[in-house]
């Protein structure tokens, strides 16, 4: 979400009429968008500003945006006083106000306030990528997860109507995009402010209808919220990429509880169930915290015991890392850094050891891929299959043109850890 607003707040930057230059220091104006979600986050911001700190008396002008700035807000003029903006998502609505404030001379903008209903549309985008682009369909979280600081920086839950999302998808398909990624926070809360009221199954069928739409993607999805309508929806359109990121955070229904997620784990394993009799092969990947305030070694045993269950595709994990504002930061039994490295390292050789496996068993398949770029140091193209997993691919037609943004088809030859590797079979334009 933090790439695609730096996307949105560049493309406002652009019909403002700045340009974009290659590097900070042949910038006038120089934002940091920044992330809180781990640890120490707030520290590598203000080392980046103070490198930078010698140049303010020159006319360069410094902002801070993004989920630091919500955290730290108006602390940052003081620690760092050559800053001039400082502005939390949730008021980059008012970014070209808070532009007219900066370019009249006004040292101190901020934009903190998260009391909005708005979500930040524009129609300036300025996409990093040609063939895949994001949509925001709900921004902020109503939830309260005890570690997280998200609802602290992004602020309340809020739709876009499904009519702005549905024009936003038609003009991208209109522009070349063919894959599309839905984005929020929990988008599959996402429950349609306009009289239509779609629910999120209803949107993703929708998309998936327009035509020039060949691949649909979603994240991150609350296990909540994850509605066996959303399954069907996926079972019933292959545009419709067959992959599910559902975050379970632990398998021990004790530290979900401790952890505030509103679900147990037989409540989760009922929701892998319905993906798993999808008739179509879902990818199924999570995140796990390691180490949260009070986890026994039976609780992290639980865990790896639903590893065992599921055979997810792929996992993020996580040392549970202390944010700021968040009620876990009250909890007793804390867990030492070294036993958290322990169990993350415990945790992630058994994912590897279940990739391996499950890679292996594609291997003699043909997928299809979007070719996303070449690797001038392997030969290969890196395509991207509906799973999405990487698949790296030799071509052997002697043709040097591009391929990327293409549809083709590869065998997988060889399977590692982290990703797959084949040969082209045909082009499926
Ligand atoms: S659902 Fe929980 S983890 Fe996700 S953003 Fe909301 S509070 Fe954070």
């Amino acid at each position: 979400m933090n790439a695609h607003d730096s996307e949105k707040v560049v493309g406002t930057l652009l019909a403002r009429g700045y340009s974009q230059v290659e590097t900070p220091e042949a910038a006038d104006l120089v934002l940091y968008n920044t992330c809180s979600i781990r640890d120490k986050a707030e520290q590598k911001v203000f080392n980046r500003l103070q490198n930078f700190k010698r140049q303010a008396g020159k006319g360069k002008v410094f902002g801070v945006l993004g989920c630091v700035a919500q955290q730290e807000g108006e602390k940052i003029f003081d620690r760092a006083p050559h800053v001039s903006l400082v502005a939390g998502s949730a008021s980059y609505t008012k970014l070209p106000e808070m532009l007219v404030q900066l370019e009249a001379g006004n040292r101190r903008v901020t934009g903190l306030s998260l009391d909005t209903e708005e979500t930040f549309d524009t129609p300036f985008t300025r996409r990093d990528n040609p063939h895949r682009a994001y949509i925001t369909i709900i921004e902020g979280c109503d939830k309260s997860c005890a570690y997280c600081v998200v609802p602290f920086t992004r602020g309340p839950e809020r739709s876009r109507t499904s009519e702005s999302v549905m024009a936003e998808a038609r003009r991208l398909a209109e522009s070349g995009y063919s894959e599309i990624q839905l984005l929020g926070q929990n988008v599959n809360s996402y429950r349609d402010p306009s009289p239509e009221g779609w629910d999120f199954a209803t949107l993703l069928a929708r998309i998936a209808e327009i035509r020039g739409i060949r691949r649909v993607r979603y994240t991150t999805s609350h296990p909540r919220d994850f509605t066996r309508a959303i399954v069907d929806a996926m079972d019933a359109n292959p545009v419709l990429c067959n992959h599910v990121h559902l975050p379970v955070q632990s398998g021990s229904s004790r530290v979900l509880a401790a952890m505030q997620r509103l679900y147990t784990r037989d409540d989760y394993m009922r929701r892998i169930d319905w993906i798993k009799s999808s008739r179509r092969n879902m990818a199924l990947t999570t995140d796990i915290i390691v180490g949260f305030p009070g986890e026994t070694e039976a609780d992290f045993e639980q865990t790896l015991d639903l590893l065992d269950q599921v055979q997810y595709d792929s996992l993020f994990s996580f040392k549970y890392s202390p944010r700021p504002n968040t009620s876990a930061l009250a909890m007793e039994d804390k867990i030492p850094d070294e036993e958290k490295t322990r169990r993350i390292m415990i945790l992630n050789e058994k994912q590897r050891a279940i990739q391996i496996r499950r890679n292996a068993d594609l291997i003699g398949n043909v997928e299809e891929v979007l070719v996303e770029g070449y690797n001038q140091a392997t030969g290969q193209w890196i395509g991207r299959t509906s799973q999405n997993r990487t698949l790296n691919f030799t071509h052997l037609t002697g043709d040097a043109a591009s391929l990327a943004g293409v549809y083709m088809h590869a065998r997988v030859t060889r399977a590692g850890p982290n990703s797959l590797a084949g040969e082209s079979v045909a082009n499926v334009f």
